[in-house]
């Protein structure tokens, strides 16, 4: 019997399609967004991409119209409120679309603590995190939903305060607004049915296996450079992540040796001077594209 596609739910357009895309084309997918498609067939692990409004992919996995999907975890920490009969678990994180939902305020207004909003309107488009949060706080105050420009609720004096998502804060600042409380902290999460078959979670876990390949990667480098043996504890305290490092002799010379190691984060100007420091010469950082564990 020829295998069913895996059918994986994405935003079409906006935050989350940019990294979503980007990612999984790191994967060997070959995806374009374009505005006239809606579905994407790849050979690639036989999947099909359903490309759709973000609100939607929890319902629709949740549903089976999509096996699995990639959503802010704020989405669906707002849906699984909304509807607690779900069956949605998260999968994985995927270490992009960092973003928080956070309380905002007028910066020159009365509202100074938490406690303050009680009797006051919030505006939002995340009713239920922020009644979860409000009850959490015995705060009783009054939620406006919004659908979008939320930002601009107290300068119309529609609300108080808003409840919004927050990534750099300059749209805050452009709006006179200051951050009083972060009520959620989010970043893109694979979501799939808890009750899905084997044959789905079999599949998944390969895609995961791919999509997890690359996220190790991604801050990873490997490093190569030459340094007197009698240095390589120092070094290992510079390197991050760099326990075991490969030690190789170096032809013609009794006390330099060539090491390599991967360390796990970044390396920066700072380190590479450090490194300097203690005498490793020859350097060289490389990138790394899949990591597996
Ligand atoms: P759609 O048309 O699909 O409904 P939208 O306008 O509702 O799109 P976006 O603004 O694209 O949604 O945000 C989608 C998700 O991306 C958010 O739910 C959040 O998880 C994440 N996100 C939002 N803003 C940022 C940001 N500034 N930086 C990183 N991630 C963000
Ligand atoms: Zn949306």
């Amino acid at each position: 019997m020829q295998q069913q596609r895996l059918r994986i739910a994405l935003q079409k357009s906006g935050k989350l399609s940019e990294g979503s895309f980007e990612l999984l084309n790191k994967c060997s997918f070959k995806l374009r967004a374009s505005k006239n498609h809606y579905l994407i067939q790849s050979n690639e692990l036989n999947t099909s991409f359903l490309l759709i409004r973000d609100d939607d992919i929890p319902g629709f996995v949740d549903s089976d119209a999509s096996d699995i999907g990639i959503v802010g975890e704020n989405g669906y920490f707002e849906y699984i409120l909304e509807n607690p009969q779900h069956n949605l678990e998260v999968v994985a994180k995927l270490k992009f679309a960092y973003c928080r939902l956070s309380i905002a305020v007028p910066q020159d207004g009365d509202i100074k603590t938490i406690a303050d909003l009680n009797g006051k309107t919030i505006a939002t488009s995340y009713p239920e995190s922020l009644r979860d949060f409000l009850n959490k706080n015995n705060i009783d105050a009054k939620i406006l939903v919004m659908h979008g420009s939320v930002e601009l609720a107290p300068k119309i004096a529609i609300a108080d305060a808003i409840c919004d998502l927050v990534s750099t804060g300059a749209t805050l600042k452009e709006n006179a607004l200051v951050e009083l409380k972060v009520i959620f902290e989010s970043e893109a999460v694979l979501i799939g049915r808890k009750n899905a078959s084997s044959e789905i979670r079999e599949r998944t876990q390969e895609l995961v296996f791919r999509l997890q390949s690359v996220i190790n990667a991604k801050d990873s480098k490997y490093i190569m450079l030459h340094i007197d043996k009698d240095q390589i504890e120092q070094l290992q305290k510079l390197l991050p992540g760099c326990e075991s490092p490969t030690v190789l002799p170096l032809h013609g010379s009794d006390n330099k040796v060539a090491v390599h190691v991967v360390s796990k984060e970044g390396v920066f100007w700072d380190t590479i001077a450090k490194l300097k420091s203690i005498g490793a010469s020859s350097i060289l950082v490389l990138p790394i594209e899949k990591m597996m564990e």
